[in-house]
């Protein structure tokens, strides 16, 4: 397994945001993570990058104890963009893109002609590149957050970590994001992605994960776990379910 997650327990203080979730990927896997707000969705893809503690359990990624390696170990093994991504001042889109290629190399090595192709086809999958040369806190909230994508990519990881990636994103870019997560998954990059939109969930995701206030409820294939009943009683709300001929999921949508 790529991702091993065995019994993790994570808190805030005295807020416990997430109890005994166990969860296992491999790579190639498309797991979205769905859950109502406060689940838990942003504290197990922090847990997995290691920027939160543990407070029970273990993270083994490429059978490694994720809290042993050193940060540019682990940059080259997990990328995260997170759900609030905030761009540093004075940087253009391409040296924001760059500081992906940092853990490849010793700080007093520049970037290789390899490092810059890597970059440019990054910015490009991410629909940036004709912004390479903006200061990346200048763009729209969605740019900036498909800069944060490209940056991602740039880091060539093993596991991508996406929390609400696609939440701003217009749906040409929500599309061409989707386009570019199935083609790493398929050269083996195992992606988990937190996120609200069921039915964009349902539509590429390999795997369906359900947190509910800290607890791992459901984990299954998206037409096994995406049932009617469990999403009312999981949000608290009466769905309306339309099939989709071509598709072994239905839509779901609120009720009016
Ligand atoms: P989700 O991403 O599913 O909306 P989170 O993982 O962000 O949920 O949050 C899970 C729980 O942990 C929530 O109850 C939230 O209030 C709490 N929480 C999240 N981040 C923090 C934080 N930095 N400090 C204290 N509590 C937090
Ligand atoms: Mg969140």
């Amino acid at each position: 397994m790529l991702v091993d997650i065995k019994n993790i327990t994570c808190s805030y203080k005295n807020h416990i945001a997430l109890t005994d979730v166990s969860l296992s990927a491999d790579a190639g896997e498309i797991i979205v993570c769905i859950g109502p707000n406060g689940a838990g969705k942003s504290t197990l893809i922090r847990a997995i990058a290691a920027t939160i503690p543990l407070q029970n359990g273990h993270i083994h990624v490429d059978n490694h104890e994720i809290s042993q390696l050193a940060a540019s170990q682990r940059a080259q093994l997990i990328a995260v963009v997170p759900q609030t991504v905030i761009m540093p001042a004075g940087f253009t889109v391409r040296e924001v893109v760059a500081m992906a290629r940092y853990a490849f190399h010793p700080w007093y090595q520049h970037h290789t002609g390899h490092d810059d192709q890597i970059i440019s086809y990054a910015m490009a999958q991410a629909g940036v590149a004709h912004f390479a040369d903006t200061p990346a806190n200048q763009l729209s909230g969605g740019e900036q957050q498909r800069v944060a994508f490209a940056r991602a990519i740039a880091q060539q990881p093993k596991v991508l970590l996406l929390d609400e990636t696609t939440a701003h994103l217009d749906l040409h870019h929500q599309h061409a994001i989707i386009n570019c997560i199935k083609a790493l998954a398929q050269c083996g990059v195992l992606v988990i992605a937190a996120m609200h939109d069921i039915n964009l969930a349902a539509s590429f995701a390999t795997r369906v994960c359900v947190l509910q206030k800290g607890h791992l409820l459901a984990d299954g294939a998206p037409a096994t776990v995406l049932n009617q009943s469990f999403l009312e009683q999981v949000y608290q709300t009466p769905l309306k379910v339309v099939p989709q001929a071509d598709h072994p999921t239905p839509l779901f949508l609120l009720q009016h």
